[in-house]
């Protein structure tokens, strides 16, 4: 098998769109396909997504970008594994006998269980989990959305009594349904999706009883998947479906950890931040677990298997980083595309004295306000809309500011510089911004699919087609872009202190 000939395929499913990439062993993506899928938002606060078209996304997309790959003149036999990236916490509950899902998938920003995160808050035993799982109570992780379907929903409650309660993030069901579903569908989840879930324990890798307790779970009735390494040359089964299908998957990572690995983020101290649809900095702290004490998550960042030992981040989550632009896109109708947007906020020297808390989901790192809702402070008759755009990107940009500082406290240490991609870090204004706000330079690879390569390194460790970690450092020496700070540290900290002050005044909103 030649380099030249060898590629690997990437199913990069986000919170806003499906992609999927053929890279080739250089990490260069040599053929790609790209598809929004639909947002649900049935009340204020909630966000779902449609179990099939997850599923249809991802096949079209492998299709199209095959089918572009092929006219390339390459031979689709040469596409030798593929590796899944996908959006984390979002969780899906299916009937064992039909293999369907019995209701959408709730994804991540939705916060319709704040009531039962007061409950539970209340409750003996709450303050034992986070040493044990890295997170804390709060609507964000999975646990929490299949209490609410389990105290909500008929159907699923019946298929608990009845024992045929298939619980799983969007890998788990992804794998499940693309490796054959209720014929023989494989029923696993990677550590790092499984670490989102306040299930597992981020030593032993395992289902922790104590929490499943906790949470009123009862093993007999509820089906949870194995959890197994990132990469892995059996555990992922092989594509049943689409033109790939008999390749194997031998790789799986959630998607901040994938876009760590694709930034080889891989000695302890690297960090990367990833602005999505909302934005995620993690921090690689090397062997064993770090429990935050100023409000950051502990995660897996990667298990690449035995005999390598996992590897854990410190991780700071920003609910609303891309889905501030499309909000005020899509909601308020400033442009209709990000260029525009952009355009906006180059019109205006700055945010003219707007502060905008972009609150939709509560605030998370490392503030965990879940009570907060999205409010623009300091508007007046010289407000423009350049204005509002510049205080959503900085929104993004201080709460980035803030996890740094936590994590600063957290690991000791402070950061050289701070490496980014993900959609919104196109934006050269808001990069800018960023590096000004921390204080450090931004540094922003040329090719920014990330989070799809981390899929495609996953992928091919499974299958050995590198031997070691640092064969991919020839990845690395590609083109980057350096954002410096020009902003002087008296005014960036007194837009700081600004921030603060709004975030503390837009706590306590009644629903
Ligand atoms: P995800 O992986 O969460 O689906 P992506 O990394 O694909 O997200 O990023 C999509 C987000 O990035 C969208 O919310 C979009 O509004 C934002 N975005 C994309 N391009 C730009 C740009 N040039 N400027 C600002 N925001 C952008």
């Amino acid at each position: 098998m030649t380099s030249e000939k060898t590629f690997i395929g990437a199913i990069d499913h986000g919170t806003s769109s499906t992609r999927f990439i053929v890279f080739d062993l250089l990490g260069h993506p040599v053929a790609r396909h790209q598809q929004e899928f639909k947002q649900i938002h049935p009340k204020s606060g909630w966000h779902e997504h449609d179990p099939d078209v997850l599923i249809s996304s991802v096949v079209d997309c492998i299709d199209k970008a095959v089918e572009k790959f092929a006219q390339q003149g390459h031979d689709v036999s040469d596409i030798k594994c593929v590796g899944l990236t996908n959006q984390r916490e979002t969780m899906l509950v299916w009937d064992r006998e039909t293999g369907e899902a019995l209701h959408n998938a709730i994804a991540w920003p939705d916060t319709r269980t704040t009531s039962i995160v007061r409950e539970l808050k209340a409750k003996d035993g709450a303050d034992d989990l986070r040493s044990v799982c890295g997170l804390p109570l709060s609507t964000y992780p999975s646990s929490l959305k299949l209490l609410w379907l389990l105290r909500n929903v008929e159907a699923v409650r019946n298929a608990y009594d009845a024992g045929r309660l298939m619980f799983g993030t969007v890998d788990t069901w992804l794998l499940y349904r693309l490796t054959g579903g209720k014929d023989g569908g494989v029923f696993v989840t990677d550590a790092t999706n499984a670490s989102r879930t306040m299930f597992m324990n981020l030593k032993t890798l395992q289902y922790e009883e104590k929490h499943l307790q906790f949470f009123g779970l009862d093993r007999s009735k509820i089906h949870l998947p194995s959890i197994v390494p990132s990469s892995s040359a059996t555990d992922y089964g092989k594509l049943g479906v689409s033109r790939l299908k008999g390749t194997p998957i031998t790789g799986c990572l959630g998607d901040q950890s994938a876009a760590l690995v694709g930034q080889l983020g891989f000695s302890p101290g690297s960090a990367k931040n990833t602005y999505g649809t909302g934005c995620f900095l993690l921090y690689n702290v090397g062997n064993e677990p770090v429990i935050s004490k100023h409000g950051l998550l502990a995660t897996v960042a990667y298990d690449f298997g035995r005999p390598l030992k996992p590897v854990y981040a410190l991780e700071g989550s920003v609910a609303v980083a891309g889905s501030g632009i499309t909000f005020l896109m899509q909601n308020l109708g400033f442009a209709t595309q990000s260029d525009d947007i952009n355009a906006l906020a180059e019109s205006v020297d700055d945010n003219g004295g707007c502060v905008f808390v972009t609150a939709f989901s509560g605030l998370f790192a490392p503030y965990w306000i879940d009570d907060a809702k999205g409010t623009i402070f300091g508007i007046t008759q010289h407000t423009q809309k350049g204005h509002i755009v510049r205080a959503t990107f900085e929104a993004a940009c201080f709460q980035t500011k803030a996890i740094l500082d936590a994590m600063e406290k957290d690991s000791g240490q402070s950061l050289a510089k701070l490496a980014v991609d993900g959609g919104m870090s196109n934006s050269e204004i808001c990069m800018q911004t960023q590096a000004d706000l921390i204080g450090i330079p931004v540094d922003r690879p040329a090719m920014r699919e990330t989070t799809s390569l981390g899929a495609a390194i996953a992928a091919g460790f499974g299958v050995g087609l590198w031997q070691n970690l640092d064969e991919l450092m020839a990845m690395s020496r590609r083109d980057r872009t350096h954002f410096e700070p020009v902003l002087s540290k008296e005014a960036s900290a007194k837009m700081f202190t600004r921030w603060e002050r709004a975030v503390e005044m837009c706590r306590g909103w009644l629903d």
